[in-house]
């Protein structure tokens, strides 16, 4: 099964389509790996029926080469040996598609850039090009570190959360008081008795105390997990104030919910976001197709109906608000 059927079985055996809570998903890409968008008016139309009110929106600083060896055009990033190169344009489409809402409809998003090769020490080029091209950004990210797959179909060096290049990006985004939301893996693929890359964060996390970091999936990614993983995270959150995570994507299925209790979250991982309710935020992590968006946006129903209110309004909402949308 491919991976995108494995995803659509999933959402079919999901019964509910809106969020019991009004949301802003704050992980939102709005274009697939090959670059292309359903569109802004028609992901409205999606968080109009799914109770989304606003999202936090970005590209893919990747696109998925279709080589000459392959037979069919590729879709997603694994459906193929082809390779993945880095893609500044982008964030002209996300422009693009921001600038051609009306006024009203522009205030329901807030565009981030991510279009630069985060292992090019001139990096910061292109994002002090785009940000001054066009007065819209709200953010940095997501930026694809350290992603296992995707890391090793990307034909260039390791990008990884301590590499110098990444040192003026950081720079610009506190000067600026812009978020900056990243996706670094906590470890690789083969090792889960230790975490192989979090002192790779945790070497960020002290050098750029004032830097507002969006950990994206808590460092959770397909093949990615540990023991108790929940600990992880609650000493993170724990030790550095300026981290804030989503539970966006496969650490909510795989690692939050329970296989072996109806999918339930986890009573730890309720426990600890009940205790950090200003650290969490949800997301859709959809890509450029937006059909499946209040199935996706609805996993979270079950997660709603076990917090209390307040900590539901702050991880459903008012942390992302707070993040990207108060001026
Ligand atoms: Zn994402």
């Amino acid at each position: 099964m491919s991976h995108m059927a494995a995803i659509e079985k999933k959402h079919a055996t999901q019964t509910e389509d809106r969020a019991h809570e009004p949301v802003i998903d704050m992980h939102m890409h709005i274009v697939d790996f090959l670059q292309k968008t359903d569109g802004l008016s028609a992901l409205l139309k999606q968080m109009d029926a799914a109770n989304i009110d606003k999202s936090v929106i970005f590209g893919l600083p990747v696109k998925k080469k279709w080589e000459s060896f392959e037979p069919h055009p590729p879709f997603y990033y694994l459906d193929d040996n082809a390779p993945c190169y880095y893609y500044g344009l982008t964030d002209e489409v996300v422009a693009e598609q921001y600038l051609a809402l009306s006024k009203q409809d522009q205030k329901r998003f807030a565009p981030m850039i991510c279009g630069f090769n985060p292992t090019d020490c001139l990096a910061i080029d292109h994002l002090e090009y785009i940000y001054n091209k066009y007065p819209i950004w709200k953010g940095v990210g997501e930026l694809l570190l350290r992603h296992d797959d995707l890391t090793n179909l990307t034909m260039e060096e390791v990008a990884r959360i301590n590499h110098k290049a990444l040192e003026p990006i950081f720079q610009f985004c506190i000067d600026r008081q812009l978020p900056l939301m990243i996706h670094q893996n906590v470890t690789s693929v083969g090792i889960h008795d230790h975490f192989e890359y979090l002192h790779e964060l945790r070497h960020v996390l002290t050098g750029f105390p004032k830097l507002n970091l969006v950990w994206a999936h808590c460092g959770i990614s397909r093949r990615i997990g540990g023991k108790d993983y929940f600990k992880v995270t609650d000493a993170l959150l724990n030790e550095f104030s300026n981290l804030k995570v989503d539970i966006a994507w496969v650490v909510f299925d795989d690692v939050i919910c329970d296989p072996d209790n109806n999918d339930l979250p986890k009573a730890e991982w309720v426990q600890l976001i009940e205790e950090n309710p200003n650290r969490f935020m949800v997301g859709s992590d959809l890509c450029g197709h937006f059909d499946s968006l209040g199935k996706t946006i609805a996993r979270y129903n079950k997660l709603f109906s076990m917090l209390s209110p307040t900590t539901v309004a702050a991880i459903a909402h008012g942390n992302a608000q707070q993040l990207w949308f108060d001026d």
